[in-house]
C-alpha cells in the first residue's frame, strides 16, 4: 500500500485509540500512539492475515508483549474488519468488555497471545516460531516490545532461545520512546545501546525512525532477507505521536483527555473538530 495511504490509516487508527480511552475513561494512549505506525504497516502492508479467517493456521502471528498499548491493535482489528460489525463502543477495560485494558486471546477475536504482565512477548513468540519450523510452516511472528520492558528478565531468556534456534521467522520491533510508566529509561536504567546488546546475542538488529512508515517498510524488507537469525528492528518512536499536547510528555503513560482535548485530537488527527 502507498505510504501516503497507510500515513493516513495511522492517524485514523491513532484518532479511535483516544477516542475509545475518552470514552472509557481510563487508558494508555501515549503507549498506543507511539506504535501506530508500525502496527498500521504490518496489518496493512505487510503480515499475512486473513479477518475473515482469524484462526487461519498459515497466517502471520503477532503478539503485543507492551500489552497496555492495545487500543491501536483493538483500533487495526476493527478497521480490517476483524469484528461482525464494525465496533462504535468499546467499553475499553470495562468488566467482562471483550476490549480489556491488556490484550486477551480469549476474549477478542484477532488477538494471538494474551500479554501485559510485562517481558514475556519475546519467549512467547519465539515458542510460537519454533512451531512454524517444526510444522514446516511459512509463517512469521511478529513481537512489539517496549525499551522499558526490556528490564524484564525473560526478554533475554526469549533472545537467547530465539537465536540459538536460528529464528529467522521472529521479527521483533524495540519501541525505543525512552520512556517508561516510571519515568525515562535513561533515568530507570540508563544505557540505550539496545541493538548492540540485542546483536550480542547473535541477532540481526537494524535501527529506524519507528514513526517513518517508509523506513518501517524498508526494515521489513530486509527483515524478510535475513537468514539463520532472528531480527531486532529497534524503532525510535515518540510517545504521544500525532497529538501535539501529548507527545514526549509521559503524563501520558495512562491517562484520559479531556473533552476540549479529544477535540483537539479530532482537529489534529482528522482534520475536523468531530
Ligand atoms: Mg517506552
Amino acid at each position: 500500500m502507498e505510504t501516503k495511504q497507510l500515513q493516513k490509516i495511522a492517524d485514523t487508527l491513532r484518532y479511535e485509540a483516544v477516542r475509545m480511552v475518552w470514552e472509557g475513561k481510563d487508558g494508555h494512549p501515549g503507549p498506543a500512539l507511539s506504535i501506530a505506525d508500525i502496527v498500521t504497516t504490518l496489518y496493512f502492508d505487510e503480515m499475512n492475515i486473513d479477518p475473515d479467517n482469524p484462526g487461519w493456521e498459515d497466517r502471520d502471528r503477532f503478539i503485543l508483549s507492551k500489552g497496555h498499548a492495545c487500543p491501536i491493535i483493538y483500533a487495526a482489528l476493527n478497521e480490517k474488519g476483524y469484528f461482525t460489525e464494525k465496533i462504535e463502543h468499546f467499553n475499553l477495560r470495562a468488566l467482562h468488555s471483550d476490549f480489556q485494558g491488556h490484550p486477551v486471546s480469549q476474549k477478542t477475536v484477532g488477538i494471538d497471545s494474551t500479554s501485559g504482565s510485562l517481558g514475556n512477548g519475546i519467549a512467547i513468540g519465539a515458542g510460537m516460531a519454533i512451531a512454524g519450523k517444526f510444522h514446516k510452516k511459512d509463517y512469521r511472528v511478529f513481537v512489539v516490545v517496549g525499551d522499558g520492558e526490556l528490564q524484564e528478565g525473560v526478554v533475554w531468556e526469549g533472545i537467547n532461545v530465539a537465536s540459538s534456534h536460528k529464528l529467522d521467522n521472529l521479527i521483533v520491533f524495540v519501541d525505543r520512546n525512552g520512556w517508561q510508566s516510571g519515568g525515562s529509561v535513561e533515568d530507570v536504567i540508563g544505557g540505550n545501546n539496545v541493538a548492540q546488546r540485542i546483536g550480542a546475542f547473535g541477532w540481526h538488529t537494524i535501527e529506524i525512525d519507528g514513526n517513518d512508515i517508509d523506513q518501517i517498510k524498508k526494515a521489513l524488507a530486509e527483515a524478510n532477507s535475513v537468514k539463520g537469525k532472528p531480527i531486532a528492528i529497534v524503532a525510535d518512536c515518540i510517545k504521544g505521536k500525532g497529538l501535539d499536547f501529548m507527545e514526549n510528555d509521559n503524563a501520558w503513560h495512562k491517562g484520559v483527555p479531556t473533552d476540549e482535548q479529544f477535540r483537539q485530537a479530532g482537529i489534529q488527527l482528522k482534520g475536523d473538530a468531530k
